[in-house]
């Protein structure tokens, strides 16, 4: 028998069969109750099976045994980039710390763990990862894959924190590749499409406390003239908007305590939020960290939501657009010019900064960048009209789309924007000569087959 546990309508069986009150059992319960579809249930996987290895050695040998698979992380992407035609293997259980070098200052883990699950025990340390996403709920390694970040003028993706990675390539060996290495800068923000990551190695710092200060109604007047120093003005700051008044609803600044605070005196015309907020401010912030510019540690503030909670029903879909830092403040005015357009399926966007990287895939490769994040109503046939208009009037800009959210730019545009897209095919086809890891998504957005 195989060592995997094969989840699918067969390990359906299993499941139920092998019902006992161990943790594992429990969560394959889940597994197999929400096995086909991703979080937010806007996508059924296609996949027939899924299997979920227990040990890096058993990874190995379900690539070496299987022709076609993907790997699954916590299924948080909203298109299909994590689907296979045939088979699926998620890194859940490769959810272990396995060691932290207290001298090179990394700690390296298992690709399936959870930041949720890997901040508290680094924390536990004193150590501390340089960000966080939005959330705490997604894998290591997906997130690594589709370049994943966080806000903060100075800081990187998620993946700039990884020095090294071990892949298990398409016949089962692991290749461990580095920062010294040219091919790491390829693999990283892999899209899944090299192989499946196994372990990973992540620089850490000493831990440190963060505060959030909310401030509401920005007038868009001053987010124009200030733009920079607006989002200059913390460690990670991201704004909130609908686009719809002369102001953005809210500013998040979140300040590191071990750094010298700004004085925010008079926000440039916000006012200082007076309670606890939701991103979309009509909704209980309950299940948001905590703000009021109450000190925490880094990981219960730098994700706007906390682990132990749903961040919201699900029910949603999400884009995100990039654009170089120098034009942020004309592409935020040009979506201003569509607002009309954008309000129906709105339910808020999200302005957050993440700094150049080297990573051939990323959006932010050789530019720091401002994204325009949009959580919508779960109406692709509407959503779908308006991210073209989106697409359209960011064209000038040169947008590039987040991996991993709803997009409907043509892969001819990709390609023509991702300077580094002719390398990354060739190292894929090297590491993945037959296509094991290839998938619709691969084929038309990367292989433009
Ligand atoms: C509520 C919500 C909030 C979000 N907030 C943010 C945010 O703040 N910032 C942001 O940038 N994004 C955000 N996202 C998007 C999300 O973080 C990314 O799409 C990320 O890829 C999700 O990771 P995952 O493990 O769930 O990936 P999955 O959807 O499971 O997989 C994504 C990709 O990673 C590949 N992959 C997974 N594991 C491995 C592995 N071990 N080896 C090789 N490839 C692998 C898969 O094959 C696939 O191509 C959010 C998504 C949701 C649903």
């Amino acid at each position: 028998m195989s060592p995997a546990i094969t989840v699918g309508v067969i390990s359906l069986l299993n499941c139920k069969q092998k019902k006992t009150s161990s943790k594992t059992d429990i969560d394959m319960d889940k597994v197999v109750a929400e096995a086909r579809k991703n979080w937010a249930g806007n996508y059924s996987y296609k996949a027939k099976t899924l299997r979920t290895p227990n040990t890096v050695e058993e990874l190995q040998d379900l690539i070496k045994e299987s022709v076609k698979q993907k790997a699954l992380g916590s299924k948080h992407c909203f298109n299909n980039i994590a689907d296979s035609p045939t088979e699926q293997i998620s890194t859940k259980n490769l959810n272990r710390l396995i060691s932290i070098d207290e001298d090179a200052k990394t700690v390296t883990i298992e690709s399936g763990i959870r930041y949720g699950e890997l901040a508290p025990q680094l924390q536990e340390k004193g150590y501390a990862l340089h960000n966080l996403a939005s959330l705490p709920h997604i894998s290591v390694a997906g997130a690594c894959a589709t370049a994943t970040h966080g806000s903060g003028v100075t800081n990187g993706n998620l993946p700039s924190a990884v020095t090294t990675i071990e892949l298990v390539t398409a016949d089962g060996q692991i290749v461990e590749l580095n920062r010294e290495q040219p091919d790491f800068y390829g693999a990283v923000v892999g899209l899944g499409a090299l192989g499946i990551i196994a372990r990973m190695t992540l620089d850490i710092e000493k831990t440190y406390n963060v505060r959030q200060d909310l401030f509401q109604n920005l007038p868009v007047a001053e987010l124009q003239e200030h733009f920079d120093e607006i989002m200059s003005s913390g460690y990670s700051v991201s704004l909130f908007t609908d686009y719809q008044n002369d102001t953005v609803s809210q500013v998040w600044v979140k300040s590191r305590t071990d750094r010298k605070l700004k004085d925010f005196g008079s926000f440039y015309g916000a006012s200082a939020a007076t309670k606890k907020l939701h991103p979309i401010t009509a909704m209980p912030a309950e299940n948001c960290t905590d703000q009021m510019g109450v000190e925490g540690p880094w990981y219960e503030r730098l994700p706007h939501f906390k682990m132990g909670f749903t961040p919201s029903s699900g029910k949603e879909l999400q884009s995100e657009y990039f654009v170089a830092k120098e034009n942020a403040a004309e592409a935020y005015m040009a979506l201003v010019g569509i607002k009309d357009v954008i309000f129906p399926q709105l339910m808020i966007s999200e302005v957050r900064s993440i700094a150049a990287d080297d990573y051939w895939m990323s959006p932010c490769y050789k530019r720091d960048c401002v994204t325009f994040h949009f959580t919508w109503k779960q109406n692709w046939p509407q959503v779908r009209k308006i991210l073209g208009r989106i697409e359209e009037t960011l064209s000038p800009f040169g947008v590039l789309p987040h991996w991993g959210k709803m997009f409907t730019l043509e892969p001819a545009t990709l390609y023509s924007r991702h300077k580094k897209m002719d390398d990354f095919v060739l190292l894929a086809k090297k590491y993945d000569p037959k296509g094991k890891f290839r998938n619709s998504f691969l084929d038309l957005n990367v292989y433009r087959t």
